[in-house]
């Protein structure tokens, strides 16, 4: 998974990239980077990181300019190292050009062995690298917009880009519409973003998302749409983007992920009305299902109650004790409120189970807090696929529910009761009437494909 953030004509732009970045950073903490022009060179800066270890004064003064773009890395195709890191910058017949994308392309693969035996040297491992050799391909034919749509025809999957040259920004999202991108004000300036919380942070205005097969092209005489693609009938919005990735307080595809998390809550609550009425409190597994939980309290009327308290201060090994504590992996980030549960028939809502390992530890740890029993709800259906347009989803074999009935999986986790969400109370839970989503996690159904899954 990764974040996208762009700016044109702002003033400080990399210094509001950073801050962008920094609200982005739950979509990807591998790496980081910002590329900005002064509108006649780019400058760039990446490293592996968090957002706020990377960037200082120094290296964001280095970053000059009115336009820049920044990403976060989550890698989901290409290895884990600087080398892959982005913003990517090249320099070809035409100049410099910069590029940030979220998402995975099916077809990377055929189009880095054919660009190869042309002759082409690929310096990362990323399928990113690939729109580049196919702008620079298609140098010679029109204008700089024209030569990234021709690149972007090229390709399938998902991608939602910025593209940064010394004088425009190029924001554009695939006909399909997977990931989400939009489109924002600042001043006579503008802003574009993988999700709106990266506008609130810098005063920017939410203007509306960058539709699916659209290309946006800013520069000094203004703002351009064009369309990349016909649209297509059917699209495939990540809805896995509303049950687990995107922060609550963010629009994407034009709605705000805090409504639909607590619907998709409500939901669930009446699709368990017997669980719940049997029970004395509902608590979520923080931070992902804090939202839904909230919608499952107000709709079943159960008091909601913070039964786990999440350790934000995680780094990225911790050394343990010599003599073993039990469970040590999920006890570094949650900790039960034993007043809480004690003597307490506990409904708990998760978002999702992927391989049910965390989920098993934390019902265990509920328990020996003193909860009389533990009513596993989860606000999404049982996850039976991979993902191959960008979310980090294990392999089918690893997923819990792959290989598993719903109760074996009950009787794995050691619950009291398991109920998912139904594949129809997720869709209504989106209000997106007439908008389709992607829900291959959890059908296995690829309506775009994948490259040979
Ligand atoms: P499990 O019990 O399957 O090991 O873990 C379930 C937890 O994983 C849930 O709390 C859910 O919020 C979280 N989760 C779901 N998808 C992802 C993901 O793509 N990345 C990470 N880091 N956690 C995820
Ligand atoms: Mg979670």
């Amino acid at each position: 998974m990764c974040g996208v953030f762009g700016i044109f004509n702002g003033p400080e732009a990399s210094k509001l990239t950073y801050l962008g970045l920094y609200s982005l950073q739950h979509r990807g903490q591998e790496s980081a980077g910002i590329a900005s022009s002064d509108g006649k060179q780019i400058h760039s800066f990446v490293q592996m990181g968090l957002v706020a270890d990377i960037f200082n004064q120094d290296n964001l003064q280095k970053l000059s300019g009115n336009s820049a773009i920044g990403h976060v890395r989550y890698s989901t195709t290409g290895i884990s190292s600087v080398k892959n890191a982005q913003p990517l910058v090249i320099n070809y017949a035409r100049g410099q050009m910069a590029l940030a994308h979220n998402g995975n392309l099916t077809n990377a693969a055929e189009w880095r062995e054919r660009l190869e035996k042309d002759g082409s040297i690929f310096q990362t491992s990323s399928d990113s690298e690939v729109i580049l050799h196919l702008v620079a391909k298609a140098n010679g034919h029109g204008t700089i917009e024209q030569t990234v749509e021709y690149a972007l025809s090229k390709v399938k999957g998902a991608y939602s880009v910025v593209v940064l040259t010394p004088e425009k920004l190029i924001a554009a999202r695939d006909p399909w519409g997977v990931r989400p991108l939009c489109l924002g004000k600042i001043g006579t300036g503008w802003v574009v973003a993988s999700e709106s919380c990266a506008f609130d942070i810098i005063n920017a205005k939410y203007v509306r998302e960058v539709e699916p097969g659209e290309m946006i092209v800013i520069s000094k005489s203004g703002v351009k749409s064009v369309k990349l693609a016909k649209p297509k009938p059917d699209l495939a919005l990540c809805i896995f983007e509303f049950i687990y990735f995107s922060r609550p307080d963010s629009m994407i595809f034009d709605k705000s992920v805090y409504s639909v998390r607590r619907e998709l809550g409500a939901r669930l609550a009446q699709e368990t009305k017997d669980i719940a009425a049997g029970a004395d409190i509902v608590i979520s597994v923080p931070d992902s299902a804090n939202t839904a939980a909230i919608g499952y309290s107000q709709a079943s009327g159960l008091p909601y109650e913070t039964g786990l308290i999440r350790n934000h201060y995680i780094g990225r090994t911790f050394i343990e004790p010599s003599q073993h504590i039990r469970d040590f992996g999920a006890k570094i980030k949650y900790n039960p409120v034993k007043d809480v549960l004690k003597g307490k028939s506990v409904v708990v809502v998760d978002d999702s189970i992927v391989r049910g390992t965390t989920s098993r530890k934390l019902v265990k740890m509920i328990r020996n807090a003193g909860a009389k029993q533990v009513h596993l709800a989860i606000s999404s259906p049982p996850i039976i696929s991979s993902c191959f347009y960008g979310i980090d989803t294990p392999t089918k074999k690893e997923l819990i529910a792959s290989k598993n009935t719903i109760n074996e999986i009950k009787k794995y986790l050691e619950v009291d009761s398991l109920s998912y969400l139904s594949l129809e109370g997720m869709k209504a839970s989106t209000g997106c009437q007439g908008r389709q989503f992607c829900d291959a996690c959890f059908t296995g159904k690829y309506k775009i494909g994948c490259g040979g899954c």
